[in-house]
């Protein structure tokens, strides 16, 4: 049902209501427009919110809560040798505070005069939309402009090609598991199946991760692949590398999972990590004309224009940098240039230079170009910096449990300006962000080195490097 009175025309109508049409419905509106949002599902905020960035990351709390509890006896805790995380409690706590986040979502937009329209949206025309509820009557919304912001959704592998792969669950069905389960198999090698094994195994379930090749993070600079993949494997996690799952049995909570090394892996749970794909069906985009990639993204130049004139998109459903702060960004400079002062008529997302992180244990940050990537463009002109050490929290700690970091610096030409940075080690999710200020800036190595170092934190290494 139309919670609101449908407006004449709105300026702007975001499909979707995740990070990206947030962003950019609350950024056109601060502008006086007109601005709906049509969002399919009761979850505001989208993927992030809901099943995505802010749950994973309390989890990862949890998780490396649960790392330095086993820690703490190393700076002689008493009474912390057998820390019991209570999954089946916190749970609800968590999706208590989810809850909240998406009463916020609907809140701020209220409060903006943002139209909310609960539904799936179709696109009839550049200037159309049908928004359509179970039971109701569909409506028609009319626009000068229209953004697809529909993001995207896990990838399976059909019952054809895996036979009872559909036994498994995927990232949404690790948000919905109300107990911890004993035994897991994740299969992946990207972000998710390093992030959610790593959760999995600090709070101590039996963790296996099968991957296809020989490291996780293949797209990752090889200093960070080199480093996590054998101490996942020492903290407990079983990879199975060059590996595929080929077929699954029995019932969730009793599967086992064949594999082409013919193993057969018993666990409560398997857990799908092998990608995502963009939510592009019913919208309607074939008919009129809207270009797609062979992947199923949509297709859009650098002002985020689809192919169809009228007619933009931002966030994960156009395959770029799957992250909430780069969707955020283009909805919000979208509406800078669409409705914005004049500065703004050609703003647009930079899409170099983002920095991310994988909060594995230990958390990895990275900015900038890789390695083989610096040397396919800067040839020899490529100069690397790195360095590896225990950090001195760890110097109160027993051998097994010293956690390892390291630093690379990625430099290029004889002004050694900074090219990319890969670090992995305690702190380096929070460490990256600054550092990623000074590459966007064009900072140089002697500019690092002439920041004067913060006394005793790991940080310091990367401006004293060698
Ligand atoms: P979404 O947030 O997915 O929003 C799209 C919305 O469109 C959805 O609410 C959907 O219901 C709606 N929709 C779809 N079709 C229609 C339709 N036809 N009509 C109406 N509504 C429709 N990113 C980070 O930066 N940091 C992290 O730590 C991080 N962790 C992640 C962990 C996991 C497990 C996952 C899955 C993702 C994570 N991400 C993270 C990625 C991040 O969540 C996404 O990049 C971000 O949510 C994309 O925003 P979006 O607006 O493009 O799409
Ligand atoms: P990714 O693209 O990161 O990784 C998917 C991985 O699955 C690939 O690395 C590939 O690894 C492996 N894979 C692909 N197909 C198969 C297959 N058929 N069988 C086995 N393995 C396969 O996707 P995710 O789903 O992990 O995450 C999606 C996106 O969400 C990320 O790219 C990221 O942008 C975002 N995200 C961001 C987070 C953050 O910011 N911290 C956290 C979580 C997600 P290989 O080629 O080595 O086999």
């Amino acid at each position: 049902m139309a919670p609101v009175q449908i407006a004449d025309k709105y300026d702007i109508v975001f499909i979707g209501g995740g990070s990206g049409g947030s962003g950019g419905a609350r950024r056109a509106a601060s502008y006086g427009k007109k601005v709906a949002i049509v969002e399919a599902t009761p979850n505001y905020g989208g993927t992030c919110v809901n099943v995505g960035c802010v749950p994973k990351k309390l989890m990862w709390h949890a998780a490396d809560l649960s790392d330095k509890l086993r820690q703490s006896v190393g700076y002689k805790f008493k009474g912390v040798d057998h820390p019991q995380f209570d999954w089946a409690t916190f749970k609800p706590q968590r999706d208590a505070y989810i809850k909240k986040l998406r009463g916020i979502y609907q809140s701020n937009w209220n409060r903006e005069g943002i139209d909310l329209f609960d539904g799936h949206a179709t696109i009839l025309s550049p200037t159309e939309i049908q928004v359509s509820h179970p039971g109701e009557e569909p409506y028609t919304l009319k626009t000068d402009h229209i953004c697809v912001a529909v993001g995207g959704r896990p990838t399976i592998p059909s019952d054809q090609q895996i036979p009872g792969a559909s036994l498994g669950i995927n990232s949404d069905g690790f948000f919905d598991l109300e107990d911890q389960p004993k035994r897991v198999v994740v299969v992946g090698a990207g972000y998710i199946a390093v992030e959610l094994a790593g959760v999995f195994n600090s709070l101590g379930t039996e963790t296996h991760l099968v991957i296809r090749g020989d490291t996780v993070l293949r797209t990752f600079d090889p200093a960070i692949q080199g480093v996590l993949t054998p101490w996942m494997e020492h903290t407990g996690i079983k990879i199975h590398r060059q590996t595929n799952v080929t077929k699954v049995e029995g019932e969730p909570g009793n599967l086992i999972i064949h594999t082409d090394k013919g193993e057969k892996l018993e666990a409560d749970v398997l857990l799908w990590a092998i990608g995502r794909h963009a939510n592009t069906e019913r919208l309607g985009l074939e008919d009129l004309g809207v270009k797609t990639t062979p992947k199923g993204d949509i297709l859009v130049d650098e002002y985020q224009n689809s192919t169809v004139p009228g007619i933009t998109s931002i966030g994960d459903v156009t395959g770029k940098w799957l992250l909430t702060p780069v969707a955020i960004a283009a909805g919000r400079r979208l509406s800078n240039r669409l409705f914005g002062p004049p500065e703004y008529k050609d703003d647009k997302v930079s899409y170099e230079n983002i920095a991310t992180v994988v909060f594995s244990h230990p958390p990895i940050g990275t900015v900038g170009l890789t390695e083989q990537d610096a040397r396919k463009k800067y040839g020899d002109a490529v100069k690397i910096y790195e360095t590896s050490f225990k950090s001195l929290y760890f110097s109160m700690i027993d051998e097994q449990h010293k956690e390892p970091t390291k630093f690379k610096l990625i430099v290029q030409g004889p002004e050694e300006r900074v090219v990319g940075i890969h670090i992995i080690g305690q702190g380096s999710d929070e460490m990256i962000q600054g550092f990623a200020v000074a590459v966007k800036m064009g900072a140089r190595k002697a500019d690092l080195d002439n920041t004067v170092a913060i006394h005793p934190t790991s940080a310091e290494e990367l401006v004293t490097l060698r």
